[in-house]
């Protein structure tokens, strides 16, 4: 290794005396740094008196507690250093993997949306005779379909048979639940409920 090469390389650090001109004892991390700034910065009356008495004090001339403390002291900085790096890094990556999260979900609502009809077609395919009605599996009972008006059972029949090819998720039980709904006052809901409406309506009975 050349002369050059040992000065660019080796960085004298170290506790010093006289770092600042109101400071007696402090830890330097580059002396020579340190005096390059004074000669460039500091005027030039006190430059003589700063370089005269700033000065590394032998290692083995300080408290070996000291040494010890300083040396702990810095090989938590780095590791705190280490972490500090790691975790931005891990933060980084976080906030990326939740925007595409983020991103993945909003697709998929949205493509989930846009296969309703070729989900419903599959429904009609792979789950004959399903009692849902749109809204849940279950359906009224044949207590409350008996207690239902006969005109209205028959219309409701009717209906479905007329409207069982363009709807083809159309059920009896849902047809039942739709009269009984507008028959407490609710308004129609979708297009066979429309239809029902018409007939109901017709019936004299809304
Ligand atoms: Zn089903």
């Amino acid at each position: 290794m050349s002369f050059k090469e040992v000065k660019m390389t080796k960085i004298k650090s170290g506790f010093v005396f006289h770092l600042h001109h109101d400071t007696l004892f402090e830890f330097c991390p580059d002396y020579n740094e340190r005096v390059a700034y004074i000669k460039r910065y500091k005027p030039k009356e006190d430059q003589e008196l700063r370089l005269k008495l700033f000065q590394l004090i032998p290692e083995e001339e300080l408290p070996k507690l000291l040494v010890e403390a300083r040396q702990a002291y810095s090989e938590a900085k780095r590791a705190y250093s280490e972490a500090d790096q790691a975790l931005s890094e891990a933060r980084l990556a976080y906030y990326k993997a939740e925007r595409a999260y983020c991103d993945a979900e909003q697709a998929l609502s949205k493509t989930s949306q846009a296969c309703q009809p070729e989900i419903q077609t599959l429904h009609s395919k792979l789950c004959p005779n399903c009692p849902w009605n749109g809204r849940t599996i279950f359906s009224i009972t044949c207590k409350e379909a008996k207690q239902m008006d006969k005109p209205i059972e028959e219309l409701i029949e009717a209906l479905y048979k007329d409207l069982k090819e363009s709807y083809p998720s159309l059920t009896l039980d849902w047809l039942r639940q739709e009269a009984e709904s507008q028959l407490a006052g609710n308004p129609p809901r979708g297009g066979p409920s429309m239809f029902l409406n018409r007939y109901l309506k017709k019936l004299g009975k809304l």
